[in-house]
């Protein structure tokens, strides 16, 4: 069970853009902060916010996946709870299970909830026997001739294509379409050898492909004593290879429909003995408003901060106050809250070149955007170069207007009012996006990038150069940098 103590400092076992925005709010909350890094991330912002920073090791990547290494970080620190953030350990119930061993809070869902709800197969099979709608779909497959023949029987059954899927996969990583018979007999070995290496498990299962669906999902709270909220739904459908880029509170959908996936997502939660913060993930088509169950993130979400934006709700604060045993009492007024928030993720990464990361370049001038509506959850400045070594996320923007036209026009206005020179980044891609007349319209679904081609079509440095030029002037005119601010 998790840990009804009061909490007085947290370790933040995470990195860069969370790890900041961890620390924010325990520190709002007036307890203690303690941030790990590997020494590739020395010079990261994350650090300097934090009351206190113990090395873990040279990493890259392996000592943030440590699990001794972070027990022992919160012993030496004298942290009596850590949170996970996303990645890394956060979906281990094997470090949810060493914290509770070491008397540790937790905060996320308890071991036993992060082990079953990390298999999809597992996932699946709670959610029928609720009556809960899933994609339709078989466990998983059996090895050598038997598994084959099974999956040909289904796909013959169900019909082409399929989705062929690693039981344990996450990320985006390990899906795989499946246009015939004869593909499923090559993909199949290469998805099992795909899932062993990746996710060191190689189960696979196979579900119905959906057509151009829309990817839903709802946030949900649970407190330790069975109460379960909703804080409404979230529309990620425009993604890069089945991993999410934009990302739209609430989802466009008639009310009755998101009433309806929001009272799915609360009897999934309670189905699965959840606690603590999660979401429930859903396939919408578009055409009938059906829905199906896919999956159960039992974490803090990357793109939290919409719904956070929406409903005014710190899902980090509720997290804490959840660990420490409190009732959940959110005013149910935060539920129904008007308008719309739309997260970009600003990644060193150029679009145009397969998204290739652009670790390794300075950042030799930051300047963000403000003003009403805006939220950055950041780690760049003026001067920080960026790691090789991790994923090239630099700055979430989240905009909130009162409705879809204004959240755009917000959206299009600040990412032109952002300047980063050094590296390439998806902003021009964004800008791009900004002036497309589907997503204008809000009409997208999972297919948006594979059917607008036309939005890597856009200026490269035009904004910057322009930018840059005036900046020069006007350093020349008044021998102060007037940005600098
Ligand atoms: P992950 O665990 O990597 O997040 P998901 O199961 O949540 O994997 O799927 C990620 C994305 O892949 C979805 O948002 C959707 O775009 C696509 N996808 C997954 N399953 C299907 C399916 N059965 N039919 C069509 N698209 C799917
Ligand atoms: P308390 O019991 O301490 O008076 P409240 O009833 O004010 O707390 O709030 C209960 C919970 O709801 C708190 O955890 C708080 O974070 C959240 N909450 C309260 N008011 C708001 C608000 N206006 N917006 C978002 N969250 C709120
Ligand atoms: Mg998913």
């Amino acid at each position: 069970m998790t840990t009804g103590k009061k909490i007085n400092k947290v370790l933040v076992a995470n990195r860069g853009e969370i790890a900041l925005r961890l620390i924010r709010t325990i520190k709002e909350l007036g307890l203690g902060s303690v941030a790990v890094y590997e020494n590739p991330d020395k010079e990261a912002l994350f650090i300097r916010f934090a009351d206190d920073a113990i090395m873990i090791g040279d990493g890259p990547r392996k000592d943030y996946l440590d699990i001794d290494r972070m027990i022992w970080a919160a012993r030496k620190s004298g942290a009596d709870a850590i949170h996970p953030g996303y990645g890394f350990l956060a979906e281990n119930p094997d470090f949810s299970s060493a914290c509770e061993k070491a008397d540790i809070a937790f905060i996320g869902p308890p071991p036993n909830v992060i082990h079953d709800l990390g298999n999809k197969v597992v996932a699946r099979k709670i959610m029928k026997k609720a009556g809960i709608p899933v994609t339709p779909g078989t466990g998983n497959l059996a090895s050598g001739e038997e598994g084959i023949k099974d999956a040909i029987e289904f796909g013959e059954k169900c019909g082409f294509p399929l989705m062929l899927k690693a039981s344990s996969g996450g990320g985006g990583r390990g899906i795989r379409k499946v246009e015939d018979k004869k593909d499923l007999l090559v993909q199949i070995p290469l998805a099992r050898a795909e899932a062993l290496h990746a996710f060191n498990d190689d189960n696979i299962y196979i579900e119905k492909y959906i057509e151009n669906p829309r990817h839903v999902e709802i946030q949900i709270l649970a407190d330790q004593h069975g109460k379960v909220i909703h804080l409404g739904s979230r529309d990620c459908s425009i993604q890069r290879r089945h991993q999410k880029l934009i990302e739209i509170a609430p989802a466009d959908l008639p009310v009755d429909v998101l009433e309806s996936m929001c009272e799915t997502a609360m009897l999934a939660a309670r189905e699965s003995g959840y606690i603590n913060a999660g979401t429930v993930e859903f396939l919408v088509d578009p055409a009938t408003n059906k829905f199906w169950f896919m999956e159960i993130n039992t974490r803090l979400q990357v793109e939290h901060t919409v719904t956070e934006m929406l409903t005014g709700v710190d899902i980090v604060r509720e997290q804490i106050m959840i660990t420490q045993g409190e009732h959940l009492k959110i005013p149910e007024v935060r539920f129904h809250l008007l308008g719309k928030a739309i997260q970009v993720r600003v990644n060193a990464e150029d679009p145009r070149n397969n998204f290739m990361p652009e670790g390794g370049k300075r950042v030799e001038v930051y300047q963000s955007p403000g003003g009403p509506g805006i939220r950055l959850d950041g780690i760049a400045y003026q001067g920080y170069k960026i790691p090789t070594e991790y994923d090239s996320l630099l700055v979430k923007m989240t905009v909130r207007g009162h409705n879809w036209e204004q959240a755009v026009q917000r959206l299009k206005r600040a990412l032109n009012d952002f300047l980063i020179v050094g590296p390439k980044t998806t902003i021009p891609f964004y800008l791009a996006i900004c002036d497309e007349p589907d997503f204008q319209k809000g009409e997208f679904n999972t297919s948006y990038l594979d059917t607008h081609a036309e939005v890597f079509d856009y200026p490269e440095n035009k904004r910057e150069i322009a930018k840059l030029s005036q900046l020069i002037a006007e350093i020349h005119a008044k021998k102060i940098n007037p940005y600098a601010y």
